[in-house]
This record gives C-alpha cells, sequence and structure tokens, in this order.
C-alpha cells in the first residue's frame, strides 16, 4: 500500500487544479444536510460529513436516462445513448464505495450493462474516510469501515494533513500531476490506523445482535412471521427507503413515441418495491398487492436473494433508510435484531 501525504495548506490548490481540469462532483453543505452536486470552488468542498442524504449512486445510474433512440421507418433503427465523460467524484465514505463496488458486480452480471458500466469507467473515485459518524449509521458491524478496491485515491484527515492511498494509476498520475505530496512516514500511518479504529469503535454502538453472515438462514424461515404484518401497517408505501439506499439499484424501462409516430426514445428510471405499482405487470395483476409483502421482499432481496450472488448483505449500514422514515420502520438493524428475538 502506497501513502503519501497532503497538508492541509496545500489541499485547497489541489482541489483548484482538479477543478481547473475536470468535472469535479463532490459534497457540498446545504441547510444542515449534506449533498453530491457540482463543485466549481475548493470551499465548496465539505470532507467532515457525517453521511450525505443521497448516495452518489446518481452519478452511475441516473434517476432518468435514455437508453436508445430510435426510428420506425422505413426499418427499425435503434441507436444505444451512452454517456461516459469523465468526471471525479470528490468524498465518497467507504460504505458508500463498497455500495459503488457491489453495484459494479452486478451491473456486470449476466448481460452487462454499458450505461452503467461507461460511466463507472469514466469516473474517477476519491474516497474520504468518515470523521464523524451519523446517529443511524452500522457500517462498521457491516465491515465497510474501510475498503481495498473501488476507489483512486483514499483520503484521511489527520490534523494539520490528509494521509493518501493511492488506489490505482490513475490516482497516482492524478495526485503526481496536481498535488503537492511527500510520502507518509510510519508514524503517520500509525495515526492513520489510530483515527480509523477510533471512528469504527465509535460506529460499532450500533449493529446486529448476532453474526450477519446468519441472516439469510434467518429469513428463511421467517416468511409467515406476525412482524411483517405489525410493521408494515405503519409503512406509508413512499419508497424512500429504497431511493436514498446505496444498493438499491431497480429501474423501470419506457418506450415513448414521439408526435410524427416514426421515432421514439427508449428511458428508464428509478424504481422502488416498495412503490404500491412495482409489481404491477402488462396484464394489470399486481403480485405485491399488500403493503406487508412488498416491505417484506425489500428485507429478503438485501438478506437473502442478493446474499447468494455477492456473497454479503446488500446493505452497507449507511442508515439513510432508517433516518428517511417517518414511521421508523426500515432501519435494518432493528428489523434485523428483532426478528431474531421472535425466533427464540
Ligand atoms: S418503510 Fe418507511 S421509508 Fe420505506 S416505504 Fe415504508 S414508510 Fe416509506
Ligand atoms: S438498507 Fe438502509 S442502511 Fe442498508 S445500505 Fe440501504 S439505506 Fe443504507
Amino acid at each position: 500500500m502506497e501513502l503519501q501525504l497532503i497538508e492541509k495548506s496545500d489541499h485547497d490548490q489541489f482541489v483548484q487544479n482538479l477543478i481547473s481540469n475536470y468535472q469535479v462532483e463532490g459534497v457540498k453543505r446545504k441547510d444542515g444536510s449534506f449533498l453530491y452536486g457540482s463543485i466549481k470552488a475548493p470551499e465548496e468542498l465539505c470532507l467532515d460529513f457525517d453521511c450525505t442524504a443521497i448516495p452518489p449512486r446518481k452519478y452511475f445510474l441516473p434517476p432518468k436516462e435514455t437508453l436508445l433512440q430510435f426510428a420506425l421507418t422505413p426499418d427499425l433503427e435503434a441507436t444505444p445513448v451512452i454517456e461516459n465523460d469523465p468526471f471525479i467524484l470528490f468524498g465518497v465514505h467507504p460504505y458508500d464505495i463498497k455500495a459503488i463496488n457491489q453495484m459494479d458486480r452486478v451491473f456486470a452480471r449476466g448481460v452487462p450493462d454499458p450505461h452503467y458500466l461507461k460511466r463507472r469507467e469514466a469516473a474517477l473515485i476519491i474516497g474520504v474516510d468518515p470523521a464523524t459518524v451519523a446517529p443511524r449509521s452500522f457500517w462498521a458491524d457491516m465491515g465497510a469501515s474501510t475498503v481495498s478496491e473501488g476507489f483512486d485515491l483514499m483520503l484521511t484527515d489527520v490534523g494539520e494533513d490528509f494521509i493518501v492511498e493511492i488506489g490505482t494509476n490513475k490516482g497516482r498520475t492524478l495526485l503526481e500531476e496536481y498535488a503537492k505530496t511527500r510520502p507518509a512516514t510510519r508514524d503517520d500511518a500509525r495515526e492513520r490506523v489510530k483515527i480509523r479504529s477510533r471512528i469504527s469503535h465509535i460506529c460499532k454502538k450500533r449493529g446486529f445482535a448476532f453474526p450477519k453472515r446468519e441472516i439469510p438462514k434467518l429469513l428463511e424461515h421467517s416468511w409467515k412471521e406476525p412482524l411483517w404484518e405489525e410493521r408494515a401497517g405503519k409503512c406509508l408505501s413512499c419508497g424512500t427507503c429504497n431511493l436514498v439506499c446505496p444498493t438499491c439499484y431497480c429501474f423501470d424501462v419506457q418506450d415513448d413515441m414521439d408526435l410524427d409516430l416514426a421515432h421514439g426514445e427508449r428511458t428508464r428510471r428509478w424504481d422502488g418495491c416498495l412503490l404500491h405499482d412495482f409489481a404491477t405487470v402488462a396484464t394489470g395483476e399486481n403480485f405485491r398487492e399488500t403493503r406487508a409483502s412488498r416491505y417484506r421482499h425489500r428485507f429478503y432481496r438485501k438478506g437473502l436473494y442478493l446474499f447468494k450472488i455477492l456473497d454479503d448483505m446488500a446493505c452497507v449500514g449507511c442508515g439513510r433508510c432508517a433516518s428517511g422514515c417517518l414511521p421508523d420502520i426500515a432501519d435494518p438493524v432493528n428489523l434485523f435484531n428483532k426478528l431474531r428475538e421472535e425466533e427464540k
């Protein structure tokens, strides 16, 4: 592992150099929340946030995108629309990088999705270790305190300086061209380990009361638990828990014709399994009509169906669903701990 050091007094110049040469997207403070957006000046970039309201997945899977344009005459012609403008995503916490790594695997499986994968290839990711922990986060218990891949550079705030781990050659080039650095010493590396374990220890106060690897087994015989009905009775079917989740990626695809009835386009937009019409099919049949069936599906998806593909839960412990759910029934920690208790 290669570690360099950027003095904080040189950091703004580094960010400015990136802004002058790339489109830079990063975390900004807005009305007491943290949101990803375009960074036009170094002082706009916030690196000491606890958790952003929305994860960075919109950069790889936009809320709405055109997949292809088509013409019906004289013969059917379809032209794919692929966006792959290079950009820098600056300030991504390790749990969100873990989520991106999971999404990379999902979108590369079976028939690879060029729309997602090309955007992903075009991105340079500069991660940052969390300096504080959001009240509902439990990423330490999900093994997402640190990541070993999925970033080009990873910053850790160690007081007067940032220690920078180089993740890829692209990251190394970025540092060489745009930052004033010096090699980190052994003491710097030790300080980084200390800071990381301190913050991880704080986060560990929330988590599962049993090993997370037991969740698929727990779910295999929990299908008829009354807890699903009990909790779902409060569900507003608002879909917030889906929309704020970095590992939710379901979408709906639609074809629209132009007024000339000869041309059109195919678009996709985010969808959410908690929304009433998510499972409605062409005949009008809705095979998850009840709130309880939709509520239960979300937890089976994260803890069993995707577990079989990823060999891990499709949850990185960001806690956004827990903070965003008005009746407070979306938190995986509360749900799985309660389910385990009912099992006994
Ligand atoms: S579980 Fe909560 S956030 Fe999710 S749809 Fe229901 S009310 Fe909305
Ligand atoms: S399920 Fe909730 S805590 Fe887990 S990754 Fe999604 S939003 Fe974060």
